[in-house]
């Protein structure tokens, strides 16, 4: 027998019995996102490489060392997107798209990220996207916030806290780097190696290390909010404002920074007690330099990102995850014409019943052991059709999930009769 070949590290597969919970997460998102008027966008999961470097940063964990990156075999240089916001952007300038400046769009899908893989945190992961283009005024840091409350809402969840800063202007955040450098450069020594490194290339990450005796020197670091430019601090007070009349609370989190260069003024957090290290579950903020630092006409932008590895882990753990999906019906078939007179009736009521869900017995064999696949699946009824039943044009129906006696019913009222049995299974078709 040949090796069996593993699946590479960090990598998962979504079994049948999780897709359910997937599913309703993003039936949930692609409603609420259609509630908003945002429409969905699909864009490649490969790009340039320049592309990432160019927005996300070179003194970011994800440029630095956790990119899929290859040469292909046209010489191409290639990465496997680590997020989606780059992709979009570059894809809105490709497309022209914001010709008349304004655009509100999502989308959803698997990036790449080559992470030390733990609970929560892989290499490929998906996520569920926001964005937004040419609004200026924090109405619209508003709106996308309410929309990421009303999704998690939505979900049911819980034990979720809001987090928001303000990063300022590019101006603000250089000057206040400065400041960094000087507050960390006293405590050098004391410093993770990560954030050593960091200290003059990226001063601002250092406030996000993880590392405890950084995250205590951290605390006492000199904050931006308290000294930014007067536009900031208008818009930052106004984002605040339309969410406390929401009806949403916040909190005040002046450490906040993201991983990526490019966000300015607005960022936020959605984080949890509830599933460890792996705290936070959607994230984002204003980027209003980067249309223009990839070539497009200047215009703002602002987006977020939701884990859905991480949204999945709180359905689960808090019991809102969907049960599995699983047939209505089983059709036993007894017999040579039975069978395929089963074929037959499965299509036909596939035709005028497009909710019933109908699963065939394939590959023959026995009464019993048809009955055993049946209830195997889950369905909540068994149909038998044997040559004894097909003789007399009718079905037999047993109930599999409840004592209730065996019935038989007309060929032609078969349909109707599992719609009765099962409750509401949709309306008929026409044709
Ligand atoms: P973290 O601090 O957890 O590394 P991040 O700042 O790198 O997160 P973003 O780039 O903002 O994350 O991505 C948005 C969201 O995507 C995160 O909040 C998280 O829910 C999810 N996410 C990011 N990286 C991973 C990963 N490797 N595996 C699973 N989910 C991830
Ligand atoms: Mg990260």
């Amino acid at each position: 027998m040949s090796k069996i070949i593993e699946p590479l590290r960090g990598v998962h597969d979504i079994l049948p019995a999780q897709v359910g919970a997937w599913q309703h997460l993003e039936r949930v998102a692609r409603e609420v996102f259609a509630a908003y008027g945002y429409e969905e966008f699909r864009v490649p999961v490969i790009e340039q490489t320049p592309l990432f470097k160019r927005s996300i940063g070179d003194f970011t964990d994800i440029v630095e060392k956790e990119m899929f990156s290859f040469v292909d075999q046209g010489e191409d240089h290639i990465t496997l997107r680590p997020e989606a916001t780059a992709g979009i952007v570059r894809a809105v300038i490709s497309n022209g798209m914001l010709r008349d400046n304004r655009l509100r769009v999502w989308c959803m899908g698997p990036m790449f990220r080559r992470e030390r893989p733990q609970a929560g945190r892989y290499r490929q992961f998906h996520q569920i996207d926001a964005e937004a283009f040419g609004f200026e005024g924090p109405d619209v840091d508003a709106e996308m916030i309410l929309l990421s409350a009303r999704l998690l809402r939505r979900l049911g969840l819980t034990r979720l806290k809001l987090l928001v800063n303000s990063l300022g202007t590019p101006a603000a955040r250089a000057a206040y780097r400065e400041r960094l450098v000087e507050y960390f450069g006293a405590h050098e020594a004391d410093l993770d190696e990560d954030s050593r490194r960091r200290l003059h290339g990226n001063p601002l990450r250092i406030l996000d290390s993880k590392d405890a005796r950084t995250q205590r020197i951290a605390a006492g670091a000199p904050r931006l909010l308290d000294s930014l430019d007067p536009e900031s601090r208008a818009h930052f007070d106004s984002l605040c404002a339309h969410l406390s009349s929401a009806g949403i609370e916040y909190h005040v989190e002046p450490h906040l920074v993201r991983g990526l260069d490019y966000y300015t003024r607005t960022v936020f957090e959605w984080t949890t007690d509830a599933l460890g290290a792996q705290s936070t579950v959607c994230a984002g903020g204003r980027y209003d330099g980067l249309v223009a630092q990839l070539g497009g006409t200047p215009t703002p932008g602002i987006g977020w990102a939701m884990g859905q590895e991480r949204i999945v882990m709180l359905l689960e753990a808090q019991g809102l995850a969907a049960p599995r999906e699983r047939p209505d019906v089983y059709l036993v078939l007894a017999g040579e014409s039975a069978q395929i007179a089963g074929f037959t009736l499965a299509e036909t009521l596939r035709d005028a019943w497009p909710n019933l869900k109908v699963q065939v017995n394939l590959g023959g064999g026995g009464i019993k052991a048809q009955f055993k696949r049946a209830d195997k699946s889950g369905a909540r009824i068994a149909a038998i059709l044997g040559e004894d039943e097909l003789a007399r044009g009718v079905v037999s129906l047993k109930h599999l999930r409840e004592e209730t006696a065996q019935e038989e019913c007309l060929l032609a009222q078969v349909g109707e009769r599992l719609g009765a049995l099962l409750g509401s299974k949709g309306t008929r078709t026409a044709g």
